[in-house]
């Protein structure tokens, strides 16, 4: 889906990269037609796969803060786990301006 918003949605993605600067603040810039069309599938997959609400409301919230710490101006990287798991500078190369890569938000496994 984040490939497909690089591509053919890159109108609505763009809001999410036009920060100047990668701050924590970018996880939450979004189009509401990007938000929507990159959280729709998960919730509703989730929902109809018989995933707890509850579970899914605490898991929501806690992807949301990871959100936040990805997007930190922090230069973690997650060693020795950061080919499984995504960190913020995975993000950061992600964001930068000159390529076309690290499109993950979770796991780059
Ligand atoms: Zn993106």
């Amino acid at each position: 889906m984040h490939r497909a918003h690089h591509d053919a949605f890159w109108k609505t993605h763009a809001v999410h990269h036009s920060s100047r600067e990668l701050g924590w603040l970018a996880s939450v810039r979004g189009h509401p037609v990007n938000v929507v069309m990159q959280r729709a599938p998960i919730a509703i997959g989730a929902v109809l796969l018989g995933f707890d609400l509850t579970a899914l409301a605490g898991g929501t919230g806690a992807f949301a803060l990871y959100g936040l710490l990805l997007h930190a101006r922090v230069d973690w990287d997650f060693v020795p786990l950061r080919r499984v798991l995504a960190s913020p500078r995975f993000r950061r190369w992600h964001h930068s301006r000159d390529v076309e890569c690290n499109f993950a938000g979770l796991l780059p496994l």
